[in-house]
């Protein structure tokens, strides 16, 4: 009966309606599928760009989910505090399956996960019992873990990515602050960070920068296949315009010295001057001492320089005051940060030198005190430390990596290498 109407129908020719139908079908269809992605898909006009687009392979996705697969496939992504063990419990694997996942990553060491990273598994789900086909998590930047079921075992392996070595330059002109400007010209956190410690000595981040000033650098980055950055190496090249003048530093590496010098081959680190007054005498130098008051037996961490009260004290390198006061027995007393190593640090003053305070940058040999003898002090000198990472040293002792100017054969080499890097930097520029 029905298909006699069909039939019917047919024989009527009757194929605008029949379209019609389909038409209708297809507006349904597009309204559907509207709803679904929130795009505004017109169908009449994008049907081939639909095929092709990311939401017809979302639908596809959707479609297959809904085929009642038993694996289903999951991305975590992982939160503070979480473990393995914890994740496949969220997501209620079978409990076999996490002692022994479990346990071989503890057994292998292969339990570093860390917030943010991204955990990837399949489960299959067996007569209500969940359990893990693969499983696959991040431990570094390089190295991932990857777990694979073989029967009632699992098979853990990690995978080292292959990461290819690229250089390149990146430069901006300050807008706000450096940091900022780096990270908008793509340069990674530490980097920057490196980049700031190089210039340590030469400019004052905080006070130097003016808006409009310029940074280049010319450092290694390493990539995996897919061309996205998994680490950083050094900086080979770097260079600011900063107060009126340009300043490029190069690395070089001469009998396993390596640093950064500029243009004429000097290096950045400048020497901290061993006795930081005039027309004094040591009066007491680093080591182990009888205290002149407590009495007894103590690691003199300092070197004395006696000299008449009121003697100007020099700033031994430049940088920035980190403490201008009265501070436990040194009295009125001064330090200053000049990189991320080494700071230096001036006790017993009578009095501070004119604008020194907390915050003010300072230039090697610019008066910052006076000698005097207060704090536990018995009579008028100077007490100066050296401290490097946090440690005070024998500054009389100290051996900065200067090499000051490089000379002889270190300086030829030198010539070759910053050519070479010149030559390098200014293709790379052309390529950018
Ligand atoms: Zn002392």
């Amino acid at each position: 009966m029905y298909t006699a109407k069909i039939n019917n129908f047919l024989k009527k020719k009757k194929y605008p309606l029949y379209f019609f139908i389909l038409a209708i079908f297809f507006s349904v269809y597009a309204f559907t599928v509207n709803r679904i992605n929130s795009y505004n898909i017109s169908i009449k006009n994008n049907f081939d760009f639909f095929l092709r687009s990311n939401e017809f392979k979302n639908i596809k996705e959707f479609v297959f989910e809904n085929l009642n697969s038993p694996y289903k496939e999951y991305s975590y992504i992982v939160e503070n505090n979480d473990t393995i063990e914890k994740i496949l419990k969220k997501h209620n694997v079978t409990t076999d399956d996490i002692n022994n996942i479990a346990s071989a990553v503890v057994r292998k060491k292969l339990t570093n996960i860390f917030a943010g990273t991204e955990v990837k598994f399949v489960i299959k789900e067996e007569s209500g019992n969940k359990k893990i086909v693969n499983l696959f998590y991040p431990i570094n930047a390089i190295t991932s873990v990857e777990i694979k079921r073989n029967k009632n075992n699992f098979i853990i392996s990690e995978n080292t990515l292959k990461l290819e070595k690229k250089e390149i330059i990146s430069s901006n002109t300050i807008k706000n602050n450096l940091y900022s400007s780096a990270v908008e010209a793509g340069i990674e956190p530490n980097i920057i960070v490196e980049f700031a410690n190089i210039f340590g000595f030469e400019v004052d981040f905080q006070r130097d920068i003016r808006v409009g000033d310029k940074f280049e650098v010319h450092y290694e980055r390493f990539v995996d296949e897919n061309g996205i950055v998994k680490n950083t190496g050094k900086i080979i090249y770097a260079s600011m315009f900063v107060n009126n003048r340009e300043l490029s530093l190069y690395n070089f590496k001469f009998k396993n010295k390596e640093g950064y010098y500029d243009v004429d081959g000097k290096s950045v680190i400048k020497t901290l001057m061993k006795t930081p007054i005039n027309g004094a005498r040591l009066s007491s130098s680093f080591g182990m001492r009888k205290h002149p008051i407590l009495g007894f037996n103590k690691l003199h961490q300092g070197t004395d320089f006696a000299a008449p009260r009121g003697t100007p004290i020099m700033a031994s390198g430049s940088g920035v005051i980190t403490r201008a006061q009265k501070y436990k027995g040194y009295g009125n007393y001064v330090s200053i940060r000049h990189n991320s190593t080494y700071v230096t640090a001036y006790g017993h003053m009578s009095k501070f030198g004119r604008g020194i305070r907390k915050g003010v940058r300072v230039t090697q040999g610019q008066t910052i005190g006076y000698v005097g003898s207060t704090g536990m002090s018995t009579g008028p000198h100077l007490h100066y430390e050296v401290i490097s990472n946090g440690k005070r040293i024998n500054s009389q002792r100290l051996k900065l990596p200067t090499g000051k100017v490089l000379n002889n054969e270190a300086r030829n080499r030198f010539e070759i290498e910053r050519i070479k890097i010149d030559v390098k930097i200014a293709s790379l520029r052309k390529n950018k």
